[in-house]
């Protein structure tokens, strides 16, 4: 039975669960898996295809798990076949073929090529197969006050908990404002994949790359941490960048991470 195949289950119980954070009002947000071959039911066969604007070569022939665009993460789990649907990446990587769910007539999130691009180079870096998106409220509010510099925003997290360097040492991405759903803004993600596997779009909100939905989960969630405390700390008119330059570097080498260069220096 479709809602009992255990990549759909990740996927609904991660939608409730970002659903109970507050992260995903009304249809906000989007998720896909990377499925091997080997992880689809024999029965399923394609349905119909369409073309995309872009090509992902580094897909060809991949499956994966998608859900519906317009789905409500309240409401994954009551109905996985309608909110959830499978899809093929054809051999020229340009063409998509669905196999299963949408069962009421629906399609693909409209933030597809932003996935497809986060898979396919997160994918060339090592297996981390799930794409979690969403609107967390403290990361969308401090994208208004913590300028629009990759670096310096990630500083500002970082110094926020001591955890945040040892979670997310290759920082996070920002992207200034873009209309969201559009080609550009998805293929402009995806090259920001190469060196993020967490990427935030000003004013609208974060996606995070995983091995497992729950660790896509975990990124966002220290994430929306840090930035709860960042909007805490200058509500109180504190100043942000909490945790110093040499107290950050002290945190990179002691756990043996590998960070950017020049990201820990003074500022
Ligand atoms: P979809 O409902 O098409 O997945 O879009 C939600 C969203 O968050 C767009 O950025
Ligand atoms: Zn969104």
């Amino acid at each position: 039975m479709f809602s009992e195949i255990s990549f759909i289950k990740e996927i609904t119980e991660t939608a409730s669960a970002m659903y109970a954070r507050g992260w995903n009002e009304y249809n906000g947000g989007n998720i896909s898996l990377l499925l091997d071959a080997s992880e689809i039911p024999e029965e399923y066969a394609p349905q119909y295809s369409f073309e995309l604007p872009a090509a992902f070569p580094g897909l060809a022939g991949r499956y994966a798990a998608v859900t519906r665009s317009g789905s409500c993460f309240r409401l994954i789990k009551d109905a996985p076949e309608r909110d959830i649907g499978i899809i093929h990446i054809s051999e020229d990587g340009r063409h998509v073929e669905q196999l299963a769910g949408f069962s009421g007539g629906g399609k693909p999130t409209s933030e597809l090529i932003m996935h497809l691009g986060a898979h396919e180079r997160r994918l060339r870096l090592g297996k981390q197969r799930a794409v979690l998106h969403c609107h967390p409220a403290n990361i969308i509010a401090m994208t208004m006050l913590a300028g629009t510099d990759s670096r310096d925003f990630t500083r500002r997290l970082w110094g926020m908990m001591t955890e945040c360097a040892v979670l997310f040492p290759d920082g996070v991405g920002l992207i200034d404002w873009s209309l969201s759903s559009s080609t550009e803004l998805g293929l402009k993600s995806a090259g920001y994949f190469n060196d993020f596997r967490a990427v935030v779009w000003a004013m609208h909100g974060i996606t995070c790359v995983g091995a497992s939905a729950d660790e896509a989960f975990g990124l966002i969630e220290a994430i929306e941490k840090a930035a709860s405390i960042y909007l805490k700390v200058l509500s109180a008119g504190g100043t942000a960048f909490g945790i110093s330059p040499a107290q950050i570097r002290k945190i990179i080498s002691s756990f043996g991470l590998e960070t950017k260069p020049d990201w820990t220096n003074d500022i």
